[in-house]
């Protein structure tokens, strides 16, 4: 039994222009989530909060924040690495709705990327999602490496939804489990969430899978078969990561749509106005992405539009 509905966030201003080598300006960004804003989204990730020396794609998230303009209904999320960033992006709180922590099921990834052991890394995250809450916002928990890791291969599944577990129980209403490198398959997707339903039926569960091996949608509909119902993607196909090099990045928003759409699965988004959107980051990065329905058109246009 698939759901008949699902909801997808919406990360490409983030996860996917972090990974941009040339600065987009500002301008391009809030024009872009304006109209990612207009196609039907309910949810979208719009910036970081992480240090500018860092990431300086993100060091203008403030006016980002500060410039776009949002519909009522359109839910717009922060991610905030660590209390230093929670500080910054709490100025700015009447700005946006909800707050997103990250950290990492590997210890060796989690070091590499937030120089902190994964114990550093809850105890601070159990902090900064008790702050959030009390400011009044929503909180997702991303767990990257959910389904494996560059450095470490296997993660154990116990040891991912334990550490779920633990950032529900910090006041997380969210987990989101991210396939940070694309190791993730069907097989092992759909025993993940037929575990993780059962064990964390009091959070909303999210699966972010990565197309680095063009196993992405495949492992959307695992994810469906096993009860998950919330996804998080990437218009254009933006996104990628670091390890492997070069290597693509998030599911296109456009073909997670396209797919649910023609399986009979609704959305809420329309999928030419997102179409729109794709064409229009295509215009501004001024190069190919890897969508594959921003190339080939949807399925039927006539009952698309
Ligand atoms: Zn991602």
């Amino acid at each position: 039994m698939l759901p008949t509905s699902v909801e997808i966030r919406e990360v490409g201003p983030r996860d996917g222009f972090q990974n941009e080598p040339e600065i987009i300006a500002t301008a391009d960004k809030v024009a872009l989530i304006d109209r990612l804003a207009r196609t039907g989204l309910k949810r979208i990730e719009v910036t970081s909060f992480v240090r500018p020396s860092v990431i300086p794609q993100l060091a203008d998230a403030a006016a980002v924040l500060t410039a776009i303009d949002v519909p009522p209904g359109v839910s717009r999320s922060v991610l905030v690495p660590n209390a230093v960033g929670l500080d910054r992006a709490l100025e700015l709180c009447e700005h946006f709705e909800e707050v997103g922590v990250f950290m990492s099921a590997s210890p060796e990834h989690n070091w590499r990327n937030v120089n902190r052991t994964v114990e550093q890394s809850l105890a601070e995250l159990e902090a900064v999602i008790g702050r959030a809450r009390d400011a009044g916002l929503r909180v997702e928990a991303i767990i990257s490496t959910s389904f494996g890791c560059p450095y470490e291969g296997v993660v154990p599944r116990p040891r991912v939804l334990a550490l779920a577990r633990h950032l529900a129980d910090a006041g997380a209403q969210e987990i989101a489990f991210g396939d940070t490198t694309g190791m993730a398959n069907p097989v092992q997707v759909r025993e993940h969430f037929e575990e993780a339903v059962a064990s964390l039926g009091d959070v909303q569960l999210t699966a972010h899978f990565h197309n680095t091996r063009g196993q992405g949608l495949a492992n959307v509909l695992a994810a469906l078969d096993a009860g998950c119902a919330s996804f998080e993607s990437s218009f254009g196909e933006l996104g990628g990561c670091p390890v492997p090099a070069g290597a693509t990045g998030n599911i296109a928003t456009e073909d997670l749509v396209s797919m649910l759409h023609e399986m009979g699965i609704a959305t809420g988004i329309d999928l030419l106005a997102l179409l729109h959107a794709a064409n229009a980051v295509r215009a501004v990065l001024a190069r190919e992405l890897g969508s594959h329905t921003l190339i080939a058109g949807p399925v039927d246009w006539k009952r698309n539009g």
